[in-house]
């Protein structure tokens, strides 16, 4: 699949499923297939030391990573995770999809991705702060507001991107509001991003429930990961008439077919950073959250976690990938079969990216807009992307996920062929 020689992927690693996603696109790319080994490969891939030192004197070396994978639409876009289970290759697959997801929604970026290989609440809010400059400072030799854009991901938030903004600011001598996006309003920031995520979740969700005639009042709702894309899809989800039935996170699984109260729910998660407190609720088995009862599911976690024995037990009509990579190239293959929709995360998911695409526009010409005209736009765009996905699926009888990669891939491939090869 990969001879990538710094690589050893495994049959369920993300790079492997990003890999076999291309394969099951080139077909219908027609004479640009000649360029696909270009999606195959990232551009740039920086792997830098991160050494800090600790509150009780010790000093500790993180890994980090920021991968470009393609640059040819753009300047490279894509967040930064800290999470311990961080690796190269993981965080080449997450730059892939980010190349995929912008061209998708025809955003004018390529992908990247960054991370580092860390438990981030191991760490007092002084560690974070250290490492995240020492960070962004290694990184800072290919990023920039015209290279490449770092944005918040998985146990990454605005503060973390106020630290790498104001670092890459003082290393560089200007403020540079728009070297990553995601950052606190009065730094930059745009209204709507911090529930953007959820929101193009929600309008992909709607657009796609609409098509298969499952209404959304009274529509069965089960959520794995209530973080920033979870909670605020969950949220929209219930506002829309919807229950939210189950919900899975790294503190358990509960269910409670009446409903979580939304208000109860937020202030829980506020409080504990996890769910496994919420009162109102029955605990199962984590490996029980697959077959749940419900009509919507939305993973919102990592990846990986629709492996083809899960897609067997899901219940859902239709599936909402909040996350990255959460379905197994295998588990699609169950999923399709069993006539259960998913919407795939490189749409699905867009409606950051989208929004950071604003803020970014908004900090070059410091003007910014109102939350309304962010929605607004963004529910557009999130439409439009779905219709010329769900069109090119009708066309070719492929899934959503290929359609969106097809789509995807010609522009990506157009700009490579047009760009030409150097020398
Ligand atoms: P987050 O850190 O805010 O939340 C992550 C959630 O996942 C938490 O609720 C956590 O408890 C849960 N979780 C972690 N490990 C778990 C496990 N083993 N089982 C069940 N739940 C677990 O992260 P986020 O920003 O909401 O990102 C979630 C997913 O959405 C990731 O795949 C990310 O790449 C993707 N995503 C995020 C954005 C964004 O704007 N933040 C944009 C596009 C895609």
């Amino acid at each position: 699949m990969s001879d990538l020689s710094y690589l050893s992927p495994t049959a369920t690693s993300p790079w492997h499923t990003y890999l076999s996603q291309v394969d099951r696109v080139v077909p219908y790319l027609g004479h640009l297939a000649r360029w696909v080994e270009t999606l195959k490969r990232p551009k740039r891939a920086l792997i830098v030391d991160v050494p800090i030192e600790m509150d009780d004197g010790t000093v500790r070396h993180f890994e980090g990573f920021r991968v470009q994978h393609n640059l040819s639409r753009g300047p490279g876009k894509g967040g930064v995770r800290y999470h311990p289970d961080v690796t190269l290759e993981e965080v080449m697959a997450l730059a892939a999809w980010m190349t995929v997801k912008c061209a998708g929604v025809g955003l004018p970026f390529g992908g990247a991705k960054g991370g580092i290989r860390v438990d981030p609440k191991q760490l007092s809010l002084k560690e974070l702060e250290r490492m995240t400059r020492r960070y962004t400072s290694e990184i800072g030799i290919i990023i920039g507001p015209q290279r490449d854009i770092p944005a918040p991901d998985v146990n990454t938030n605005a503060q973390i991107m106020a630290w790498m903004m104001d670092t890459y600011s003082v290393n560089t001598g200007a403020t540079a509001t728009g070297v990553v996006t995601g950052k606190p309003i009065h730094l930059g920031g745009s209204l709507g991003r911090v529930k953007a995520t959820g929101r193009g979740v929600f309008v992909t969700g709607r657009e796609a429930a609409r098509r298969i005639g499952l209404n959304l009042d009274g529509a069965r709702v089960a959520v794995q990961g209530m973080g920033n894309v979870g909670s605020a899809a969950a949220e929209l989800f219930v506002q829309a008439g919807a229950t939210l039935v189950a919900v899975q996170d790294h503190t358990g699984t509960l269910v409670n077919p009446k409903g979580f109260d939304m208000a109860d729910t937020a202030a829980v998660l506020k409080r504990d950073h996890g769910i496994g407190n919420y009162a109102d609720a029955g605990r199962i088995d984590n490996e029980d959250f697959w077959d749940v009862d419900c009509d919507i599911l939305i993973p919102a976690a990592l990846e990986g976690q629709i492996t083809p024995a899960r897609a067997q037990r899901i219940q859902a009509r239709l599936v909402l990938e909040g996350a990255n990579g959460p379905t197994l190239p295998e588990a699609d293959d169950v999923l399709k079969d069993r006539g259960i929709l998913v919407v795939p995360d490189v749409i699905c998911n867009a409606g950051g990216v989208t929004v950071s695409y604003f803020e970014w526009v908004q900090d070059f010409s410091s003007f910014f807009w109102s939350e309304d005209e962010i929605n607004v736009r963004l529910d557009k765009i999130m439409v439009d992307a779905l219709k010329h996905i769900w069109d090119t699926a009708d066309r070719h009888q492929i899934t959503l996920r290929t359609a969106t990669f097809a789509v995807a891939c010609e522009r990506i491939l157009t700009a490579r062929e047009e760009r030409g090869l150097y020398p």
